[in-house]
């Protein structure tokens, strides 16, 4: 009887300590915020300390006795709802992982990837590969250590452990076919589409648009896709992200360029996609895993969603171009709805992932997949990996970087130690399709609505069947709840073929 009397007791005094993290974790976020945007150079050292004194109080938090005590006695509360289980299961799931790194070890990477940052940032302007090599041979380690702490799950390699900490429950097994399929589209797509007489006016983004312009465009199209501006708001970042300290609090970002609208045109779409699935969890439970997004693919599925299935969309322009006409009408005069959307959807081989088009931007993913499979395998040595990056450029993209910055240094992620990050890109864009694939079938009127520009729909639509469920089912099974089936990349072929093979008349 006592037991029973205990357990609701123990879940409520699981969710208060839980809490206490989330703010600790969400305060280092609002310093975090302020570093990237108004932070002078000098106040760098006094944060540094800051925000790891507080990363250091939040995993003691996390790691208290009282806390494992909570989750074993909710568990053992046979009344314990099926919502409240998982959520228990997945709070033990995190406290289990982050007790068995030790916290030596957890500083070690920390103070390194600091090092490595610096050093990867010169590296880069140098274009000096060998400065940055005996860091990120050092990061390798350090996380392979991380890795065997973690535990390799059975059957598997090392790499899983590092996998599963941004996709759960991802292993190179599974994820493997997956990306190998997507691989083999994106690289025919990109051989047909080059095949092409038809070529995008891409001059046409490369006009003057002034900032001002710019900036009234994003704010007019968070106000269409239902971001609550009320509990968040746009600022400037030399890289866009999105941020959340609560529900009634999530900020984005992006970046105005005048002489390529694109960037924040998309950027902003993309990152209101992230914080509209912020927006979106179910506040009842702030603070715990049911209020938490479920995976980083899953994030990323959010903003690829709002930025290419409706964003890059015909029906989308059908509404939203003479509103953008009439921002810039020096710089769109003549131009015609279907020349804009072209040039918008142009796909083109080029050097940097991040200013990637939406098919050739998953091969740059494949490639820092695959090496990052053989670092961990032991197949890749760190002083062969300009070679074998530019190897892998030439046969899916048909480019070869001409130096160092413009190919295996170019991304931030190995300096900051984070691997295993990178597939979550390539998940987001076949998630993405996927939910098209089902939205359009639920929805028959789903273009004449975006194409009436009324979005309310769509985000009521990704609300209700993914935002609010936070982490209450592992990914494959809120997959197919959704879609009736876990990820199948065949819509993403799918989707590519009708779209690309329309625009560019080919097939493949
Ligand atoms: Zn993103």
């Amino acid at each position: 009887m006592a037991r029973k009397a205990n357990a609701p007791k123990a879940y409520e005094s699981m969710v208060a300590l839980l809490r206490d993290v989330h703010d600790l974790r969400r305060a280092a976020a609002v310093l975090d915020w302020d570093q990237q945007i108004y932070m002078p150079v000098k106040g760098n050292d006094a944060r540094s300390r800051q925000s790891a004194l507080l990363a250091e109080l939040a995993h003691q938090k996390f790691c208290d006795p009282r806390l494992g005590e909570a989750v074993e006695a909710s568990l053992a509360d046979a009344a314990l709802s099926p919502a409240r289980r998982a959520c228990v299961l997945e709070v033990k799931r995190d406290r289990d992982k982050a007790v068995k790194v030790p916290a030596d070890l957890v500083r070690e990477i920390q103070e390194t990837a600091g090092r490595a940052h610096m050093a990867w940032v010169n590296a880069r302007k140098e274009n000096r590969f060998a400065g940055f090599a005996p860091f990120l041979a050092r990061l390798i380690e350090l996380r392979t250590r991380e890795a065997d702490a973690l535990g390799v799950p059975e059957g598997g390699v090392p790499y899983d452990a590092l996998l599963d900490q941004f996709e759960p429950g991802a292993t190179v097994k599974t994820l493997n076919p997956v990306i190998e399929r997507a691989r083999d589209e994106c690289v025919a797509a990109v051989k047909a589409i080059r095949g092409s007489a038809r070529k995008p006016k891409l001059e046409i983004l490369k006009r003057r648009y002034p900032k001002e312009g710019q900036e009234k465009f994003s704010r007019q199209i968070l106000t269409a896709m239902h971001y609550d501006t009320q509990g968040g708001r746009l600022d400037e970042s030399v890289h866009p992200f999105t941020t959340s300290f609560d529900i009634d609090d999530v900020r984005i970002t992006t970046r105005y360029e005048e002489r390529w609208l694109p960037g924040a045109l998309f950027g902003t779409i993309h990152e209101a996609g992230h914080a509209l699935y912020e927006q979106g969890l179910d506040r009842a439970h702030w603070g715990t895993p049911l209020a938490d997004a479920l995976s980083v693919g899953f994030h990323e599925s959010q903003s690829r969603f709002w930025e290419n299935q409706i964003g890059r969309s015909l029906a989308f322009w059908a509404h939203f171009y003479p509103s953008l006409k009439r921002l810039f009408p020096a710089a769109l005069k003549g131009v015609s709805l279907k020349d804009f959307h072209f040039a918008v959807n142009a796909v083109h081989p080029s050097l940097i992932r991040v200013e990637a088009d939406e098919v050739t931007y998953n091969l740059h993913i494949v490639i820092r997949y695959e090496i990052e499979q053989a670092i961990f395998a032991g197949k890749a040595k760190v002083a062969d990996l300009p070679a074998l990056w530019n190897e892998k450029m030439r046969a899916y993209l048909g480019i070869v970087p001409p130096t160092d910055a413009l190919g295996v240094l170019q991304d931030i992620h190995w300096s900051m130690g984070a691997f295993g990050y990178f597939p979550t890109y390539l998940l987001g864009n076949l998630y993405a399709a996927q939910w098209m694939n089902v939205l359009r079938k639920a929805m028959p009127d789903l273009e004449a609505r975006v194409g009436a520009g009324d979005l309310l729909p769509v985000k009521t639509w990704l609300n209700e069947q993914i935002h609010r469920h936070g982490r209450r089912y592992p990914t494959d099974r809120l997959s197919k709840r959704v879609s009736g089936e876990p990820l199948n990349p065949a819509h993403f072929a799918a989707y590519l073929r009708e779209k690309f093979g329309a625009l560019y008349d080919v097939t493949w």
